[in-house]
């Protein structure tokens, strides 16, 4: 997937933490709040920075460089996922960070955002040698996490084995059981019925009320899912289930395209941890050709930066649900909503993961589990309510769905911070 390391497109900024920053100074200026919340809620308050040595399996040692940024914690603890890839910058980590405090805002969570991110590749990483960086990067990270403090979770990369890891290692470092800790764990361990496919339920969610809108029957309508991961998969199964036509899938080396639908079963089956499966066919097409091809229904659920100023006139769907974090650049935004097509931005259209981890997290603290059905219906409930109110807000201003879910996202955390003093 090209454009993800470019800074620039044509003169477009590709840096997600300066794109956000846009946004939210739009959104705070509309709300009313002056350049003093402005420069609170720009960068994170805390970006702790840590070295992590990890011996590998072949004796030699490799020392990573690791992130943890807390955005703003007036609501409550900070939340979001640790990043696994070897493209993580700081300034990528504190732009998700920024993001977790809007999806928490728009859920109505009690938290505010955080994020992790070690710069490694875990496709080149032994099960062992995972193992030992997870660890590392609990240790390194302790002082500044925890149940009420900062509350990590998977992201892109990582996964329910990881966050075992990490809870048993910050359990062992605390010397009492810390279940809340970290979100995203095994069922055994305490984590919670539903939370792997949350994402993507959250997306379908998004996508059914958005096909509502738009007047689209999803039964026979025709979905393009980019990427085939933890979201995009789950994303293309329930697609399928809903009896949409999911034409196009892509992985992180190319796409798979047929009009007539493709075995979304089968290539489940096939696909291997990281979600790479377009590896066994040979007539792939590019991410750039997937996100053009002509469907109902586009799912960015793969990285960044994937639909800029240069293919936003290009991008055939009549909706764009972003999975992914950051995956339409600011001017595309702009281009593909006066092309009158409905674009889902992220902090709403992914905010489920969050969102059940915030079950997660209440179910451990009360040590009372929940049946899935509960999960998906709470989930539900707030997941359309913030849906409307996010779509009537951009209806009733006149402005793009990124910039309406921006200001429903940072209005509480703008008012925690000035009921604190701190503004
Ligand atoms: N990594 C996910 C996100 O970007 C989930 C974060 C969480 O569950 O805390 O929203």
């Amino acid at each position: 997937m090209s454009n993800r390391t470019n800074t620039k497109n044509q003169g477009e900024s590709l840096n997600v933490l300066t794109q956000t920053q846009m946004v939210i100074k739009e959104a705070l200026n509309k709300l009313g709040y002056g350049d003093e919340m402005y420069e609170l809620l720009k960068e994170p308050l805390r970006v702790l920075t840590v070295r992590i040595p990890v011996r590998m399996d072949d004796g030699t040692t490799r020392v990573f460089t690791g992130y943890r940024a807390q955005h703003n914690d007036a609501v409550g603890p900070t939340k979001g996922g640790i990043r696994f890839h070897p493209d993580v910058t700081e300034d990528e980590v504190k732009a998700l960070a920024l993001w977790m405090s809007l999806k928490c805002g728009i859920a109505q969570l009690p938290y505010g955002g955080g994020k992790g991110g070690i710069i490694c590749d875990p496709r080149e990483m032994s099960f062992r040698e995972l193992e030992r960086l997870s660890r590392g990067y609990v240790r390194a990270i302790s002082q500044v996490v925890g149940p009420t403090k900062d509350i990590p979770a998977p992201d892109v990369f990582t996964n329910s084995q990881i966050m075992a890891w990490m809870m048993d290692e910050y359990s062992r470092i605390r010397e009492f059981d810390s279940p809340g800790f970290i979100t995203g764990k095994p069922l055994v361990l305490g984590g919670s019925l539903g939370r792997d496919a949350a994402t993507a339920r959250g997306v379908t969610i998004a996508i059914q009320e958005a096909a509502k809108v738009k007047g689209i029957e999803l039964k026979g309508a025709r979905v393009v899912v980019q990427g085939f991961g933890n979201a995009g998969g789950y994303l293309a199964k329930f697609m399928h289930d809903a009896g949409a036509i999911v034409i196009g899938i892509s992985d992180a080396y190319g796409g798979l395209h047929d009009p007539n639908g493709l075995d979304i079963d089968y290539l489940l089956d096939r696909r291997d941890s990281f979600g790479t499966v377009t590896k066994l066919y040979k007539n792939t097409i590019s991410n750039e050709e997937l996100l053009e091809l002509d469907c109902d229904i586009l799912v960015p659920a793969a990285i960044e930066n994937q639909i800029t100023s240069k293919n936003a006139p290009h991008i055939k769907a009549k909706i764009v649900v972003e999975a992914a974090n950051g995956p339409t650049t600011f001017e595309a935004t702009k281009i593909l909503t006066e092309r009158g097509v409905l674009l889902v931005p992220d902090v709403l259209g992914n905010a489920g993961g969050v969102i059940v981890s915030y079950f997660e997290w209440v179910q451990n603290n009360q040590g009372l589990y929940w049946t899935e059905d509960e999960v998906d219906r709470r989930l539900k409930e707030i997941l359309v309510k913030a849906f409307n109110t996010i779509y009537e807000t951009a209806r009733a201003r006149k402005i793009d769905m990124r910039l309406a879910a921006y200001m429903v996202g940072v209005r509480r955390m703008a008012e925690a911070c000035q009921l604190r003093g701190w503004v």
